[in-house]
């Protein structure tokens, strides 16, 4: 069985995947053209695809019998696969959920401290030379200590940032989410995202991307939002509307954003790059050496089942 893997991977990953496998691993960092996905369908019984490779409809039916089998993604988010037509093209398709989880989490902390303390703001001040010295009313932010969190989305991730949220900060907690969550802290379940949204100091996204998610996060939900309260967007860019996002900061409909993920990634509009009210990360969420060794182990386990024809560890 041939095997490719769309992006160089941790020594310890890609050692192992040599060792296990007829493998070909891609140099490239970029995201696959749709020549090189339609190589890699036609070419190998396993694909590992990963973030921003638009394994859509088009693709699978340009290559109508693909010699792959199994798209074993690289990261919990398959929003970039088609997975119903890799269904019918008879292709399974296979994540890393939990490996994640943690690491994402802490990232959604580091944005909410970014945002509520404004970090990023008076780190460009220092930078700038322009820091005049400390006084008692000098960048005041907000205090996260005891302030009331909305997770929108409460599976893994969501949960995860529940509990530091809870326990870490003495934070309130509601959520809304498909499905009530049995937890051992309490936190309330909300009916309406809104009235949620109108209700908390810091929302943080924490649903998956796709149609079904798409600009969850609109001018509507924006404009419920109190002033002093922040948005938090560790999930997928296009959960949030980034054109109401900005015109929301810019009136200081809200205090301040931390987003870790783009509507249009790696783009990202001068207007938001403009704002001083919102802390930007490259898309940090899961970016550790041993949580990516832990992901891409998943996908060599999931490849592994999959050659030897055993129950697959992560179908999505
Ligand atoms: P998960 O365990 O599947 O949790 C998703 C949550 O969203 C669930 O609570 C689910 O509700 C809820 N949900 C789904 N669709 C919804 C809808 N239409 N309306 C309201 N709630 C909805 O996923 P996870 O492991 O926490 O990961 C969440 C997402 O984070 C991933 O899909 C990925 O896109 C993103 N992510 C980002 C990074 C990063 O680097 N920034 C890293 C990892 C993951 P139910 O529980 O009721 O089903």
């Amino acid at each position: 069985m041939r095997v490719f893997l769309s992006r160089p991977l941790t020594v310890e990953v890609e050692t192992r995947a040599r060792a296990e496998f007829d493998v070909e691993i891609r140099s490239n960092t970029a995201v696959m053209s749709a020549d090189e996905m339609q190589r890699a369908l036609a070419e190998f019984d396993v694909v590992m695809p990963t973030l921003g490779d638009a394994f859509d409809a088009g693709v699978f039916s340009r290559v109508p019998e693909p010699r792959c089998r199994l798209l074993a993604n690289f990261g919990v988010g398959f929003n970039h696969i088609d997975v119903a037509a890799a269904m019918s093209a008879g292709i399974e398709v296979t994540n890393t959920p939990g490996a994640v989880t943690d690491a994402t989490a802490d990232t959604a902390m580091t944005l909410m401290l970014m945002s509520a303390r404004r970090a990023g703001e008076g780190e460009r001040l220092v930078r700038s030379g322009q820091w005049q010295g400390w006084h008692p009313t000098q960048m005041l932010g907000l205090h996260l200590s005891g302030k009331h969190v909305g997770l929108v989305g409460m599976g893994r991730i969501g949960q995860a940032i529940a509990r530091r949220c809870h326990f870490g900060f003495g934070m309130k907690v509601s959520y809304l989410a498909r499905s009530a969550k049995k937890l051992d802290f309490e936190a309330r379940r909300a009916q309406d995202l809104s009235q949620m949204a109108a209700e908390v100091d810091v929302l943080v996204v924490a649903v998956p991307g796709g149609a079904e998610t798409r600009h969850l996060i609109n001018g509507d939900v924006l404009s419920a939002m109190r002033p002093s309260a922040h948005l938090i967007n560790i999930a997928r860019g296009e959960v949030v509307d980034e054109c109401a996002l900005i015109a929301a900061l810019q009136a200081k409909q809200i205090a301040g954003a931390g987003l870790d993920v783009y509507e249009f990634e790696p783009q990202i509009p001068q207007a938001l790059l403009d704002l001083d009210n919102v802390s930007l990360l490259p898309h940090l969420g899961t970016a550790t050496e041993e949580v990516r060794s832990d992901m891409g182990h998943m996908v060599l386990d999931n490849i592994a089942a999959f050659i030897a024809g055993r129950e697959l560890p992560n179908p999505v």
